[in-house]
């Protein structure tokens, strides 16, 4: 099993199978883990997130990897300057509470 593989598995048990981020449910395998309809069947998929992101020169060992949903990864390293873990867990946590984070 490739390394990146054992350590998203690693995380998402430690993690009791939820986001580091928005702190919901994700899937491992198969979407079938959860009860989730279109388009959130592709969000929850559980990915390896690197905490310090690869190009800033993040490796991929336990320390520097968390299981996070598809949703939160993509959209954590799509912005300019990605926040810190911390910083953009609490961006995440306002956005629920306003209703905008699908
Ligand atoms: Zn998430």
């Amino acid at each position: 099993m490739p390394n990146l593989q054992r350590l998203r598995e690693r995380a998402f048990v430690a993690q009791q199978g939820r986001c580091c981020y928005c702190g919901r449910a994700m899937w491992l395998q198969s979407p079938s883990e959860l009860d989730l309809q279109p388009p959130r069947t592709m969000s929850r998929q559980c990915t390896a997130e690197h905490l310090i992101a690869r190009h800033e020169g993040g490796r991929s060992t336990r320390e520097n990897i968390a299981a996070a949903c598809w949703l939160c990864n993509q959209r954590r390293h799509r912005r300019r300057r990605p926040l810190s873990p911390d910083a953009f867990r609490e961006l995440v946590a306002e956005r629920i509470a306003k209703g905008r984070w699908c």
